[in-house]
């Protein structure tokens, strides 16, 4: 080897590292990050709106007067106490003792992320074929490209999942001579989408899963999360067999804490915590004792009420945003919870081509293409409520509608190629995630 740069070790690399690539849209969110910039890009949960005093004192004591337990090593599934906590949290979801839920099933992870991973390095062998929502969560995209399986998209639309198009996707994929291991689906108020997948569709794909012999990965860190009444019960709480059910308190708590969970099938269980163990021994100690302490003794229900009126109210400013500001032609979806609005931008207008302009007006958003394997979807743009205050909001629409305007009137004197990238159309692969992605 002669120098230091990374491509002195490119014919060394493995296999599965050659997916990975950063795309060109990362270093522009480094610029997105300043403070004259209004960042409609991240997925990031509104902190301040936590008891900060009264969450740092609890952390200070864990320290304190636990830190012989809380500072130590601890088991690879995750402590009892936590795992008790979350069966507390899932049964307000619906998934109960009733529904098989125990905390014996329950294997801890940091963050949903290594919860997706760990199904992935379970199930995955390259090459094979995991179907997902068209679009569907970034992050997800990465561990399943690095585990080197194929991601069918199943379009969606204003109601989820369709399910007519699942089986078609199954027929299509079988007919191939391949055999799809998992469907991996968000069916409430999906990232990037914003879309839920209704109370019949739900059983419906679960019919059509079983019946192909398909595992359900369900991904659920927003459910909690709802603005207009109650969500539709998670796919779990519906069936046991077959479904993996994965959530986080990312967005329900604080996400600095790196605390997640799976709910597997019984059988799975060993084998998902041996796994966690050759990844990361076991999950913090000292986080899991902030989230089951802060579930056991903080007014957990009461904040995640604060989160849904915070986050009703900044939708609210982006929807009326958007119907106030935006030109003839563009479309978005109305979530009833989570964090995003997917927007479709008029015909011609290409997101992605249009992120540096976007920058230069100080505004920032995600481009469609992240969340699709093979780098389509340069019509669409993902637009997130829970970080920026609602005036905010309604300044990075006014800004992004110009930007639009301006492109469109761009293209009508320069003919459809003007404002392009260089690089062209969105190159194959996820965009590598990031926080500006999550
Ligand atoms: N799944 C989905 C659908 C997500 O949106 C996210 C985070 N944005 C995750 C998983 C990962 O969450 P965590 O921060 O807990 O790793």
């Amino acid at each position: 080897m002669t120098g230091t740069t990374l491509d002195d070790y490119t014919d060394r690399y493995a296999a599965r590292v050659r997916g990975m690539t950063a795309s060109e849209i990362r270093a522009l969110f480094a610029v997105a990050s300043r403070p004259e910039v209004v960042s409609l890009a991240g997925g990031a949960p509104y902190i301040a709106a936590l008891p900060l005093d009264a969450v740092g004192e609890m952390l200070g004591r864990l320290g304190a007067e636990h830190g012989t337990t809380t500072l130590q090593y601890g088991i690879g599934q995750g402590t009892l106490e936590l795992r008790e906590r979350i069966c507390e949290v899932m049964a307000l979801s619906g998934i109960d003792v009733g529904s098989g839920a125990s905390p014996e099933d329950v294997v801890v992870t940091v963050g949903g992320q290594q919860a997706l991973d760990l199904v992935a390095r379970l199930f995955l062998d390259p090459g094979d074929v995991v179907l997902a929502e068209g679009p569907t969560y970034v992050g997800a995209l990465g561990t399943f490209q690095a585990a080197q399986a194929d991601v069918v998209h199943v379009p969606m639309d204003a109601d989820g999942l369709i399910p007519a198009a699942l089986e078609a996707a199954i027929a299509d994929v079988t007919a191939s001579g391949r055999r799809p291991k998992f469907l991996y689906t968000i069916p409430t108020f999906q990232n990037p989408a914003g879309v839920t997948l209704t109370d019949e569709r739900r059983d419906q794909v679960l019919d059509i899963c079983e019946r192909a012999g398909l595992l359900v990965v369900e991904d659920d860190p927003y459910g909690q999360l709802s603005f207009d009444g109650e969500a539709p019960k998670p796919l779990r709480a519906r069936r046991r067999e077959g479904v993996f059910y994965l959530s986080t308190f990312s967005k329900t708590f604080a996400p600095g804490l790196r605390v997640g969970w799976i709910l597997a099938p019984h059988a799975v269980r060993d084998k998902l915590v041996i796994a966690s163990e050759a990844q990361i021994l076991c999950p913090s100690a000292y986080a899991q004792a902030a989230v089951a302490t802060y579930l056991s003794t903080m007014p957990w229900r009461q904040q995640l009420k604060i989160y849904r009126e915070v986050y009703r109210e900044r939708r609210d400013a982006m929807l009326t945003g958007l119907a106030d500001l935006m030109p003839a032609g563009t479309h978005w979806t109305k979530p009833g919870g989570g964090l995003f609005v997917w927007m479709t931008l008029p015909e011609g207008l290409d997101s992605k081509a249009m992120v540096p302009r976007a920058i230069a007006a100080r505004v920032a958003y995600v481009p469609g293409t992240g969340f699709y394997a093979d780098g389509s979807g340069t019509e669409f743009v993902r637009l997130n409520f829970s970080f920026p205050a609602p005036e905010r909001i309604r300044e990075g629409i006014r800004r992004l509608a110009g930007v639009m305007e301006q492109e469109t009137a761009m293209r009508k004197v320069f003919g459809p190629m003007a404002g392009r990238p260089r690089t062209g159309r969105g190159q194959a692969g996820a965009d590598v995630p990031g926080p500006d992605l999550a």
